[in-house]
């Protein structure tokens, strides 16, 4: 069976029998409504030239309830004349609608109309399945994002994770701050409109999104349109440079909170996901050791270091969001704060520093979503994050042995778009690599030289749908990975001085972290020994 992802559940061939797709099919939706089976009936007419009209009647497709059924699971029967989806919820049925598009497709294409017959159950792994998309350092319009929501679809990835706001622009309408896209988005925004109108069109795939807000750092956009929000009332410029900057949102002031409340009221109500993602990563503190209204902030509420007024923060922010009936979200830079509240989850990325501050939590049973850079992180070039790392990831923490339970919710792609301007440059990043994550996030017996075979398949019937890079350049072997890395970084070599300032990173805190991504990129090649390859010694 060709299936992406790969069914986790039993499967079960009847006879040997088969069913015969026809090009008319008629559809019984039982008490579901219709745009249940909307993004399944354009996907046959694009792909397949199948028609879907609705009946009462006698059905080639029928939808029923079964309410034993797991909120994502569904049930298939392919039975001699008709097929069977059962789910207990809108989701499950879209994904075995899914499974139901992906079948049809290779029935048309290489089987004659012709699928087995046979009964099957899936439901996946993990409850989150996500890809972030960052559209603040560029931006990527409404059909684009669609484009991308459709295809997450067809692999049953059920979060999109809108990073929506940063230092280079602030992408999100607002009608109580509108300095925030007027003066703050180079005119590159979402309108009120046009979000709701990518929510509803994610639910009828059924995706979640999940709005990110990033505070209190990475707040350079948001403080260009409103200078009261930083210690100082520091006048400052859209960045058009990347990496983390000292100006930052003042969380001594409670006019900050304030504004901020005001902006949460107007965003909760676009976004119906019970999730909510304040980001809190790489927030510098240097203003706030300067800064009398986050000393007396400090003072009031005797919290202990720059660290801990991070975590009031985020609790206040986090308090208030809860009100709301809000699960939220923050990066696992969070943590560093000793008080905050562990009903937060936390989005695991990377952790700079030599101890695991992340571990503990974790065992406590802090709930997490994992993007380790290393494996999941979209942007590195296919040489760096290999489709075969991704294929295989497990959670793990640094040093930590591979993790199990069910606090952790799930897996994240990720995409950071400073260096993607073009939305073909974005689908090649996020393409093949997407089909990956869904199959380590759904599957739990996975193998990868199986998964390339459907891939192939999968690009060949036009199943996938974005635009990617020829499978030889995205399927390597760890020798090929290697050689065009090295290739890379030599000419990546001249440029090091100035990305270096770029990241706002000391020297040292630099080579800390580059190092540590050599080893892990290329586990076993010595960083020093690799950089004499490159004749990078001595600079
Ligand atoms: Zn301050």
């Amino acid at each position: 069976m060709v299936v992406i992802p790969r069914i986790n559940g039993e499967k079960r061939r009847r006879d040997n029998g088969s069913y015969l797709v026809k090009d008319k099919l008629q559809i019984h939706i039982g008490n579901l409504e219709p745009w249940v089976v909307r993004s399944f009936a354009e996907r046959v007419e694009r792909n397949c030239a199948v028609t879907v009209s609705f009946t009462e009647g006698i059905a080639d497709l029928a939808l029923a309830r079964n309410d034993q059924l797991a909120p994502e699971e569904y049930a298939l029967e392919i039975l001699p004349n008709m097929i069977q989806v059962s789910a207990s919820t809108e989701r499950g049925f879209i994904w075995g609608l899914a499974t139901v598009y992906q079948m049809i497709v290779d029935a048309k294409r290489h089987h004659e109309g012709r699928i087995d017959l046979q009964s099957l159950r899936d439901n996946p792994k993990y409850a989150h399945r996500g890809l972030n998309i960052d559209v603040a350092r560029h931006f990527f319009g409404p059909e684009e994002m669609k484009r991308i929501i459709e295809e997450m679809s067809v692999y049953k990835l059920n979060v999109l994770h809108w990073h929506l706001t940063d230092d280079q622009g602030w992408r999100i309408e607002s009608k109580v701050h509108p300095k925030l896209h007027e003066l703050a988005s180079d005119g590159q925004y979402y309108t009120q409109e046009q979000i709701r109108d990518i929510v509803l069109y994610a639910k009828e795939r059924g995706i979640d999104v999940i709005p990110e807000i990033d505070m209190p750092g990475h707040t350079s956009a948001a403080i260009a349109a409103y200078k009261e929000l930083s210690c100082f009332d520091e006048e400052i410029a859209i960045q058009d440079k990347y990496g983390v900057f000292q100006v930052v949102m003042c969380p001594g002031k409670e006019s900050t909170y304030q504004w901020i409340y005001n902006l949460l009221d107007e965003v909760t109500e676009l976004f119906p996901s019970l999730y909510f993602h304040i980001g809190g990563d790489e927030c510098p503190k240097e203003k706030w050791r300067r800064c009398p209204h986050c000393q007396e902030q400090m003072r009031k509420h005797g919290l202990a270091s720059f660290e801990d007024l991070q975590g009031y923060f985020t609790n206040e922010i986090s308090q208030y969001l809860r009100k709301k009936g809000k699960t939220v979200i923050g990066w696992n830079d969070v943590l560093k704060a000793s008080n905050v509240s562990g009903d937060m989850v936390v989005q695991y990325w990377l952790e700079s520093t030599p101890d695991s501050y992340v571990y503990p939590h974790f065992v406590q049973g802090q709930k997490m979503i994992f993007s380790d850079m290393f494996n999941l992180y979209f942007d590195y070039p296919h040489c760096m994050v290999k489709l075969r790392k991704t294929y295989e990831y497990q959670p793990k923490i640094r040093d930590h042995s591979q993790l199990h339970g069910d606090h952790i919710l799930g897996l994240e792609g990720a995409i950071w778009t400073e260096r993607v301007l073009t939305d073909e440059h974005l689908e090649s990043m996020i393409s093949l690599r997407l089909q990956a994550l869904a199959e380590a996030a759904w599957t739990i017996d996975r193998d990868y030289d199986d998964f390339i075979h459907r891939l192939e398949v999968h690009i060949h019937d036009s199943i996938t749908q974005l635009h990617a890079l020829p499978l030889d350049e995205v399927v390597l072997t760890d020798e090929q990975a290697l050689v065009k890395a090295l290739e890379m970084m030599k000419a990546m070599a001249t440029a090091t001085a100035d990305s270096i300032q770029d990241t706002g990173l000391s020297e040292d805190e630099h080579k800390r972290i580059s190092d540590m991504f050599m080893a892990e990129m290329f586990g076993g090649v010595d960083p020093g020994e690799f950089a004499s390859k490159l004749g990078l010694n001595g600079k």
